[in-house]
């Protein structure tokens, strides 16, 4: 990013980390293919399993639960079609590549619903799960990608134990910005994406419990114990390792939390009338998602990027267009309000000073719309 930009969409994708870049480079002259035996094939097998050992180490599992795979979105599909299971439960508020997987899983699928705060209805979950007997994943995001309200997970691993369910959790935007303790959690499954965390695009993880059977969405040669086929993307995997070793030993969440709160404290003073969507709860460090009545997304996501400020519409989907939110349309927020949500992200870049000048550029957007209205 250069000097005069302010990048705070991070959960869209956060820079590369200083340390993932190095890493990256390095690898790019490992030189063998990881599954041959000779001593170039094994400095690459070496990239890889360092890189193994430093996720597994952000979560708190082994390195030998971790399979490597393009990106969370591949995970998410490894984790919902692999597990075989005929039924589905979802909450309302997953990332598309949740919702979608799951339409096209072949098995029956549940949404359960969330309440008006954006968290997971554990009593409608309780209900779905009991209801049928089938063998079942129940698969819940641990925080939102839009609002950053994390998710109850104990309490859905516990309802999914009492119902024999198994339990995935979609981590992409949960990792590295809250810790994770996989023997405490005690979910069968995690999925993980490297650009969130700083490393490159294109590459993530899932983590599954040791045991579990899955099938895989690629066949061919063994790689990654038979889970996913394919010689192993070195380059992108050493970054990711790098870049999950960053995020875990630089916890950043006390840092990031005074900058998102100076941020909406600054919005408030702003305009009074503000909503921000998950104030008050158990949220993301990074995330603020935002609507100020009267403003549309679109006017202001513009007009923060001409002043050189990068954030994105609470509901950008992939294609870059804003949609219709069904993440604050399952919260039950109002039409007109939800096509003003606006997500500020954070993250290991950002300073102060890309709070200041969100600020700024905020105060002339409303006071602009004001003169504008009177
Ligand atoms: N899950 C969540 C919650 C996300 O926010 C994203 C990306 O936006 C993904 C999954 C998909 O990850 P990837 O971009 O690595 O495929």
């Amino acid at each position: 990013m250069t000097a005069m930009r302010s990048y705070l969409d991070h959960n869209a994708t956060s820079p590369l980390r200083p340390e993932a870049r190095a890493a990256m480079i390095a690898a790019l002259d490992a030189g063998g293919n990881a599954s041959s035996v000779h001593r170039e094939g094994q400095l690459a097998r070496s990239v890889v399993e360092t890189a193994r050992a430093q996720v597994a180490a952000l979560v708190g599992a082994s390195a030998d639960m971790v399979t490597f795979t393009s990106g969370g979105t591949e995970a998410n599909a490894l984790a919902l079609k692999g597990a075989g299971v005929e039924r589905l439960v979802i909450s309302a508020i997953e990332h598309p590549s949740v919702i979608e997987t799951a339409r096209a899983a072949g098995a029956e699928v549940h949404v359960a619903p969330v309440t008006a705060e954006g968290v997971l209805d554990l009593d409608r979950l309780d209900r779905v799960l009991a209801r049928d007997k089938r063998r079942c994943l129940v698969s819940v995001m641990m925080a939102n990608n839009e609002t950053g309200i994390v998710q109850p997970l104990a309490q859905v691993v516990e309802l999914a134990r009492q119902h024999q369910a198994l339990v995935h959790t979609d981590a992409v935007q949960g990792a590295g910005k809250t810790p994770i303790a996989w023997p405490i959690l005690g979910v069968d499954m995690m999925s993980l994406s490297g650009h969130k965390l700083g490393a490159a695009q294109g590459v993530g993880a899932l983590v599954a419990r040791d045991g579990l059977t899955l099938t895989p969405l690629i066949e061919g040669g063994g790689q990654e114990k038979k889970r996913r086929a394919g010689t192993e993307n070195i380059c992108g995997i050493a970054g990711f390792g790098a870049a999950a070793d960053a995020a875990r030993v630089r916890d950043e969440a006390a840092r990031l939390t005074v900058l998102r709160d100076r941020f909406e404290a600054g919005l408030v003073d702003l305009a009074p009338d503000a909503v921000i969507f998950g104030a008050g709860l158990e949220r993301l460090a990074n995330t603020s998602c935002f609507a100020v009545p009267g403003l549309t997304a679109q006017l202001l996501v513009i007009a923060l990027d001409l002043d050189g400020v990068a954030v994105s519409s609470g509901s950008a989907c992939s294609s870059g267009k804003v949609g219709r939110s069904h993440v604050l349309q399952a919260m039950g927020v109002a039409q007109d309000l939800a096509a003003g949500a606006i997500r500020v992200s954070l993250g290991w870049s950002t300073r102060e000073v890309d709070i200041e000048r969100a600020l700024a550029a905020l105060k002339t957007v409303i006071e602009r719309s004001a003169r504008r209205a009177a």
